[in-house]
């Protein structure tokens, strides 16, 4: 079967999921989406308001963002992956909770497989925590690891860890914009020297 079926498979299964509470407040859930083939996925952390009423992930103002420095890359939403490690909002917009991310990654863990990006870049602490200690690395917070290159075996696959901020953070820092922007640029000459892009 090829990537795109079986990425179905998996996003047939996530949006009637009610493997967590998560289920009872969404308007939907949100798989991810993208080119099954990507090089490169970026995951987040979960659905925003927007994305729970679309279905989609990072279409609000952080997607809008998002937007501009994959552009930056030469890059386009269909070229990549986007997923998150929750896929159902958490009501008022709070962190995801321990048990429901232990209940939730299985599906990110399958989509991952599905793909084997080469670049798995992690948007903020959440996605990055999750990521760095599936890779039996340590997170010693998103500062200290923004902007750094971990090769790691992820799930027995290897592949090239790139946190950087998420970008929701830059919509109320200039610091954080300037940050995430500068790690942007770094990735696109890491991607062309890699003969990635
Ligand atoms: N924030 C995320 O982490 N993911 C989305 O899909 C939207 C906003």
């Amino acid at each position: 079967m090829c990537g795109q079926s079986l990425l179905n498979g998996v996003a047939s299964e996530i949006v009637v999921c009610t493997l967590c509470p998560l289920s009872k407040s969404r308007k939907n859930a949100v798989p991810g989406e993208g080119n099954p083939r990507a090089r490169i996925m970026l995951v987040g952390e979960a659905p925003g308001s927007s994305e729970d009423l679309q279905g989609r992930p990072f279409v609000g103002a952080a997607g809008k963002f998002l937007e501009t420095l994959l552009s930056k890359v030469g890059l386009s939403r269909e070229d990549v992956f986007i997923s998150n490690i929750v896929k159902c909002r958490p009501p008022g917009n709070r962190a995801p909770r321990p048990d429901e991310i232990q209940t939730c990654t299985p599906y990110l863990e399958r989509q991952i497989k599905i793909i084997k990006p080469d670049f798995l870049v992690t948007l903020g602490s959440c996605a990055t925590a999750y990521v760095l200690s599936g890779a039996h690395l340590p997170f010693t917070g998103i500062t200290a690891t923004r902007g750094k290159i971990f090769e790691t075996a992820l799930h027995g696959m290897r592949m090239t860890v790139f946190p950087t901020f998420h970008p929701a953070a830059a919509l109320y820092s200039p610091k954080y914009k300037e940050q995430i922007t500068a790690d942007f640029e770094f990735l696109k000459k890491e991607l062309e020297k890699r003969r990635i892009i």
